[in-house]
């Protein structure tokens, strides 16, 4: 049976190096053992999926020199690709599960659910649904589909026993069914949840291997039951250890730089991401920290994948990069590559309009401009706080601002003006005053410079999330306290209780 492998992103934000490096192992491994790697979109979250985010995934990957033989832009047997374009099938095997006794129409109203949910929590159970609709009589059911009562479809999962599964990466796993469940399957509006559809995938896909991070662990032993109570044979599965950011938690955009493009847009190697990335979850053979994909596909061995998380290291990725440039870009193709970076007329000509009025000489353009080359930019308190205001309020403000540009799912210019204005108005400070000096020092590192709206377009989404992301950091971060406060006001949209506004 040859390898069949396959990453499965749901398009519900920006391509995360996360995505990348789970792809990375799957690509490896399709590679090694001469199999196909498969690209799927998960994007049954109609709520949070977007067009765009499918968009990106494809361009981030591309960039990472990740070249998948089936998927949703490329076809191949076993399409569609993109879930969305599959309800019919996940509904049809929803029904034939319910025929064969392995699932249940359960009918419990979001009101009856949530007092469930209390009192299991109240009892100190781990499992929230208390299953009061898995023993209706056939005749019951008929009625209350009759009555137009909405329902979802449940799997039965076993009330005592344990699930018992060998990863490939962990060993021997055993969790007891009675903290799992009976998982939703298909959701009254018909469409499936991630399990129902992501199983029927895998298995009508003819995946053999099922490489994903250890986040989904926890989904594996309702997986299993599912392909059991199909009757089918489940394929091999290996929980990839997670990527850590500095606090020792699963990397977040909330804490750390994520986005691929951002990568991309500072100026990292994409063989250089690719080697760092494989490096977190692998060991080479005496320690080989630089290779390059192909030698790591030549010698791939499945038992040197790490056990436990490793730490998403910037400076080792800088020490990576810079290794990368000097062994494998010689001299006269450096230029060639910054070019392509950034150094473009595609990008010279975005930002000529900015500068136009701005420089009395030529020589005054890599100053004004600096910004938009450096990635590291050297904050200051003193820098980042306008007269009368402290560290404390300006970090919430950009808080505030990140919180909203994500909420307007807009973070060019035009979004940051009118997320600009919300926060004047909301911590009930000066616009012009307060928040414009506070946003031309976090993405510029200076106080005057171009137009701010329009730079920040050209600057893209995921340097300036960062960028506000580091001055906050160099203002001495929001202790849990302080967010909890700050999110309470943000909704109420008045933080003016927050902090003194002034010091
Ligand atoms: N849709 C899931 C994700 O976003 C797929 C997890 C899996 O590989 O099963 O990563």
């Amino acid at each position: 049976m040859s390898v069949r492998v396959r990453i499965a992103p749901s398009p519900t934000g920006d391509p995360h190096v996360g995505t990348a490096y789970i792809a990375l192992f799957n690509l490896i491994f399709a590679r090694h053992f001469k199999g196909k790697f498969i690209l799927r979109i998960e994007d049954t979250d109609q709520s949070r999926s977007r067009p765009e985010y499918e968009k990106s995934i494809f361009e981030a990957l591309r960039w990472c020199q990740i070249h998948w033989d089936e998927g949703p832009d490329i076809g191949g047997p076993y399409g569609p690709y993109r879930q969305s374009e599959r309800t019919e099938i996940y509904r049809k095997h929803a029904y034939e599960l319910l025929e064969r006794g392995r699932a249940y129409k359960c009918f419990a109203t979001a009101e009856e659910l949530m007092e469930m949910r209390e009192v299991a929590a109240k009892q100190g159970k781990r499992v929230g649904y208390d299953r009061r609709y898995r023993h209706l009589s056939p005749d019951e059911v008929r009625a209350r589909e009759r009555a137009g009562q909405p329902f979802v479809i449940r799997l039965k999962v076993p009330l005592t026993g344990e699930c018992v599964f060998e990863d490939q990466i962990k060993g021997r796993i055993a969790s007891p069914w009675a903290d799992i469940d009976d998982q939703v399957l298909l959701k009254s509006d018909g469409f499936p949840t991630y399990h129902l559809a992501n199983v029927v995938d895998d298995f009508l896909m003819k995946i053999t291997h099922v490489i994903r991070g250890d986040e989904w662990m926890s989904s594996t032993p309702k997986h299993i039951l599912l392909y059991e109570s199909f009757g089918w044979t489940p394929p091999v599965f290996m929980h990839m250890p997670l990527l850590l950011g500095k606090e020792g938690k699963k990397l977040s955009k909330r804490k750390n730089p994520t986005s691929i493009f951002y990568f991309r847009d500072s100026g990292y190697l994409p063989e250089a991401l690719v080697n760092f990335l494989t490096l977190m979850g692998y060991s080479m053979p005496a320690e080989k920290e630089i290779y390059t994909l192909d030698e790591l596909i030549r010698e791939f061995d499945p038992k040197r994948i790490g056990i436990s998380g490793a730490f998403f290291d910037i400076q080792k990725l800088n020490w990576v990069n810079q290794k990368k440039i000097i062994d494998s870009i010689p001299e006269d193709k450096l230029w060639k590559r910054l070019v392509d970076w950034k150094f473009n007329e595609t990008f010279m000509c975005k930002l000529m309009p900015l500068i136009h009025t701005r420089i009395k000489t030529f020589s005054e353009f890599m100053q004004l401009c600096d910004f938009f080359f450096i990635s590291d930019m050297k904050f200051t308190p003193e820098l980042l706080c306008p007269k009368q205001t402290s560290p404390e309020l300006v970090s919430c403000i950009l808080q505030a601002i990140i919180w909203n540009l994500d909420e307007l799912e807009d973070w060019s210019g035009k979004g940051l003006e009118q997320a600009s204005h919300n926060a004047s108005e909301r911590f009930g400070v000066h616009h012009k005053k307060v928040i414009i000096p506070i946003l031309f020092s976090a993405v510029m590192g200076k106080s005057m410079g171009p137009p701010l709206f329009d730079s920040v377009t050209l600057l893209g989404k995921d340097t300036t999330r960062v960028r506000f992301m580091n001055a906050i950091e160099t203002l001495g971060g929001i202790s849990n306290k302080r967010m909890d406060l700050l999110k309470k006001g943000w909704e109420k949209k008045d933080c003016r209780e927050l902090i003194p506004t002034t010091h």
